[in-house]
């Protein structure tokens, strides 16, 4: 049987990576930042010099993907995050990464995944499901400082426009859109320090852990 599988879906910098690497620590479980593969295939298609709205040109970097490129710090950066907002939009893109997200869904321990379509198209079956947000002012706040604390010298309004124009290209495209699934329970961040998203994401994970510990007829106290 799968194992206990945790997905957090949530537009960009509204706290899911800090909540799913939070609770990969809590549940001692694997996680995947499928964030980093599309950003990995969009540094890469622009590396190679090709047009990233372009879908042969970005599929093709997808299929070659070199998860070492993962470590890669220029991943972080603001181009690489709009980067991988362009070449996501391409069912090709997409396709070619399926199968890995898939696979590490369905290893043995389960897993903790954090993206956009986790909860709707890579794990709909996730016994828990978080959509985690927060308003685009307080996202861009705390992308700014994350940039700055990167030495990446940007001003908040130009964050704040990234922002917006990736909810939307992110929440409108036809390939796998950015959308709660049904059965996620919301978890806004705005009002929230870390370790206050942190605690609310762990009791919403604590209520369906227990839900799927009774559905697999398994007694939650036996160690
Ligand atoms: O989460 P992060 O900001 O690193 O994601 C970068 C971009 O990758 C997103 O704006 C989105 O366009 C794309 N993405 C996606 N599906 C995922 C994860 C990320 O389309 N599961």
């Amino acid at each position: 049987m799968a194992g206990f599988v945790i997905a957090v879906d949530g537009p960009a910098a509204s706290g899911k990576g800090t909540v799913s690497a939070g609770l990969a620590r809590l549940y001692d479980l694997p996680m995947l930042d499928t964030g980093l593969l599309y950003r990995a295939v969009g540094v890469a298609a622009a590396r190679a010099g090709g047009n990233l709205d372009d879908p042969a040109d970005a599929g093709a970097a997808a299929r070659a993907l070199d998860l070492e490129a993962l470590h890669d710090p220029a991943l972080r950066t603001r181009e690489a995050g709009e980067a991988a907002s362009r070449v996501a939009v391409h069912p090709e893109v997409r396709a070619a990464l399926l199968d890995l997200q898939r696979a590490f869904a369905a290893r043995g321990p389960g897993a903790v995944i954090d993206g956009r379509d986790i909860g709707t198209v890579i794990a709909p079956d996730a016994p828990a499901k978080l959509f985690v947000t927060a308003s685009p002012q307080v996202r861009a706040e705390r992308r700014w400082r994350q940039l700055l604390g990167q030495g990446e010298a940007v001003e908040y309004e130009a964050v704040l426009a990234d922002i917006r124009r990736r909810d939307e290209r992110d929440s409108g495209r036809a390939a796998a859109p950015l959308v709660r699934a049904a059965d996620a329970v919301l978890l806004d961040t705005s009002e929230m320090t870390i370790d206050e998203a942190a605690d609310a994401a762990r009791r919403i994970v604590e209520a369906a852990r227990a839900r799927w510990e009774t559905s697999r007829g398994a007694n939650p106290t036996t160690p």
